[in-house]
């Protein structure tokens, strides 16, 4: 298409729902189908990492996207091996020892240059807390990052050591 018919291009209807320059959450969010059609799903993942990702990019300003997939289970159908945030369906017994949805977070996956899987951090999130301690985390990458580092340069360079202390701070200050 000639460099003249980019604009009329751009107003076509299709990407008002598929941006040509896409969010930098929700448009780079993986999810596996989970609880809703999966019944190996241990967790609802779909509309969880939609809303999720919708409101850090309402809430988040950034000069890089940052890749997050969703699974329900171990079975890794939403590739979040590979992931700069990686988030595992599980269940876990809350603090009023009921069972919940409950989620691992790994950090630092990538296909590029061979590739490489993320790594876990230790520690289970809730369900009901994924949103605020995903944002906080990310937060902590905004503060530290250098211009135009990405998630998986900034695991590299700052070590999974501190990324595991400030998961350890947010969720000791989550769970007051
Ligand atoms: S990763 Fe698990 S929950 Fe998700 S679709 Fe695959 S089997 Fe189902």
């Amino acid at each position: 298409m000639p460099d003249a018919k980019l604009e009329e291009l751009k107003q076509e209807a299709i990407f008002e729902r598929f941006p040509y320059q896409p969010k930098k959450f929700i448009g780079y969010s993986v999810s596996c189908t989970g609880i809703e059609y999966c019944n190996l799903a241990l967790v609802e993942t779909k509309n969880r990492m939609r809303t999720i990702s919708e409101s850090l990019d309402k809430e988040i300003e950034l000069d890089v996207p940052v890749r997050m997939h969703m699974v329900g289970c171990p079975n890794n159908c939403g590739q979040r091996a590979i992931a700069e945030i990686g988030l595992q369906g599980i269940k876990m017994k809350n603090q009023d020892k009921k069972m919940v949805e409950a989620f691992e977070i790994y950090v630092g996956g990538t296909l590029n240059e061979g590739g490489k899987f993320n790594e876990k951090l230790k520690g289970k999130v809730e369900a009901e807390q994924l949103h605020q301690v995903l944002k906080e985390m990310i937060l902590f990458f905004k503060e530290t990052k250098l211009l135009s580092e990405t998630f998986l340069d900034f695991v590299e360079r700052v070590g999974i050591d501190e990324l595991q202390r400030k998961l350890d701070d947010i969720l000791a200050k989550v769970a007051v």
